[in-house]
């Protein structure tokens, strides 16, 4: 089967390389001139990669690791430390770690929380490990159930003190969905926790040994190409067509650049977009349907990344840190994490400002400045004195919708990735999977979407299936 593939990240190119897989050919039709995405990254004039955001890889990412492993690509994965490390707020510039030792799971990270005792105290601990059982008796449809509470509410509910949320878990919330835990779902946080406590390795971290587009997805576009598939920047979706069937007949593309809008047609038709252009897009009949309605409860949550290159070498610590900051939440001196940008005489900060509704419309310069106060507490030997580093050049991307906004109720709203149109298919880590808005989220939608594809495909007598010209993109 031909499928056209409306978004070319990671759910996307996901989907396309599992089609392949499967036999089928994708087209893969990106609005950009970039692959990736929320992870896509560009160029400055001095050569210096600036990113979307700063990405981890999880352990517990095994759909995420296996696609590594298919595409030979697993040397990319730069593993760190197993460790979470916060700074410290009552004492700048110091850092407080949770060390997971070399045993199994669960006992690893019961002796990471116990051997901590900066920031919760043995009452605290306690109150949180009774508050955790459920969750660990009774799984996951109880984590589910959860999506009715904030995190703040959750662990109000099981007495457990606030003081708790601001040593932990207001950052945890900040890295895992860019907003504050009195409006996260408690399912995010405890889904997290889970795969933490369940899987000896879930919670070691990775980052990518250089830019995204170049060292993930192109490996995935050069797959797909070689098994005859295609992808195509510059070639947004314009319009859903449908036929009288109300079976989707084709995607009209492209008209940018000068170049001449579309018609691609294919036996199905799957939208990789992220939800926010997806509902901007969803033709006029569909919009009643639950299916679709629902998305309306789906929305992006702001979030700025930003890249700091100072004249020195800030930190040489190599991992992902925990700021506890009001303004930021993680950052990385990339200069030590990741083997493209690495320097060792300078260091880059790439940082996760958020949350970010507030900041979102301002300007380059006072985001900037507003993070530069704050690396006043974070690294106070660098920035007191006569000999402060300076700030060689910024570099500041905003993203208005990022990942949907993970609020209680939402778990409901999230669509299959089979939709009720036979010919039409959603990918995209909003979708449901048993992962969060995630890349692991994005890359197992990818492959849920190829497998229902493929489901349909074997559902379907021969002669419905195909009918597109082989010439994949028909100009009308
Ligand atoms: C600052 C930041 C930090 C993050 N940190 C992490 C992290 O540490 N770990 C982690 O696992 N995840 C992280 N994420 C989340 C992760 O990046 C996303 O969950 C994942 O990349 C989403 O992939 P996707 O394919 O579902 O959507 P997207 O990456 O949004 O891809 C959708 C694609 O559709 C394209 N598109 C849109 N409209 C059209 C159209 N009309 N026609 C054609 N194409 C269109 C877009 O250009 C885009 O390329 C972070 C995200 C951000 C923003």
């Amino acid at each position: 089967m031909r499928v056209a593939i409306a978004g070319a990240g990671l759910a996307g190119l996901s989907c396309a390389k599992y089609l392949c897989d499967a036999g089928h050919v994708p087209i893969v039709l990106e609005a950009r001139d970039v692959l990736g995405g929320k992870v896509a990254a560009w160029q400055d004039e001095d050569g210096d990669w600036y990113e979307t955001g700063l990405h981890i890889f999880f352990g517990a990412y095994r759909n995420m690791r296996q696609l590594f492993a298919e595409l030979n690509i697993e040397d990319r994965l730069q593993w760190k430390s197993h460790s979470m490390i916060f700074n410290q707020k009552e004492v700048p510039g110091t850092y407080s770690r949770f060390d997971f030792p070399d045993l199994p799971a669960p006992l690893n990270g019961l002796a990471a929380i116990l051997g901590n005792n900066d920031m919760l105290t043995w009452p605290e601990k306690i109150a949180f490990g009774i508050g955790l059982v459920p969750a660990i008796l009774r799984g996951q449809s109880y984590v589910e159930e959860c999506d009715q509470y904030s995190w703040s509410e959750w662990l109000a509910l099981h007495n457990i003190p606030e003081r708790v949320n601001d040593e932990v878990f207001l950052a945890m919330s900040k890295a895992l969905n860019f907003i504050n835990p009195d409006e996260i779902s408690s399912t995010v946080v405890l889904t997290a926790l889970n795969r933490f406590l369940q899987e000896t390795d879930g919670s070691q971290m990775a980052f990518l040994d250089g830019n995204p587009p170049q060292r993930l997805c192109q490996p995935i576009v050069d797959y797909v190409r070689a098994r005859g598939g295609e992808v195509h920047l510059d070639s947004p979706l314009r319009e859903i067509q449908l036929a009288e069937d109300g079976s989707v007949s084709g995607f009209r593309i492209g008209g940018i650049k000068g170049k001449e809008p579309q018609l691609i047609q294919a036996d199905a038709y799957v939208s990789a977009m992220p939800v926010d252009p997806l509902k901007l897009l969803l033709p006029e009949p569909w919009k009643a349907m639950p299916y679709f309605s629902k998305l309306d409860g789906l929305v992006g949550v702001p979030v700025i990344n930003i890249h700091l290159w100072f004249d020195r070498k800030l930190t040489e610590i190599d991992h992902l840190l925990f700021s506890r900051s009001d303004l930021l939440s993680v950052y990385a001196d990339m200069s030590n994490t990741c083997r493209e940008y690495e320097d060792p005489n300078k260091s880059m900060l790439e940082l996760v400002f958020a949350p970010a509704k507030d900041w979102i419309g301002r300007p380059d310069a006072e985001i900037v400045a507003a993070t530069l106060e704050e690396l006043k507490r974070l690294f106070p030997m660098h920035f007191s004195g006569n000999d402060q580093a300076q700030l060689l050049k910024a570099k500041v991307v905003k993203t208005p919708q990022s990942v949907y906004k993970t609020v209680p109720g939402c778990q409901q709203l999230r669509p299959d990735q089979a939709s009720p149109i036979p010919n039409f298919f959603l990918a995209g880590c909003f979708t449901m999977q048993r992962y969060l808005a995630s890349m692991e989220g994005a890359v197992l939608s990818g492959k849920q979407c190829a497998e229902a594809i493929n489901r349909s495909s074997s559902d379907q007598p021969a002669a419905q299936s195909g009918g597109a010209s082989p010439a994949s993109l028909a100009a009308v």
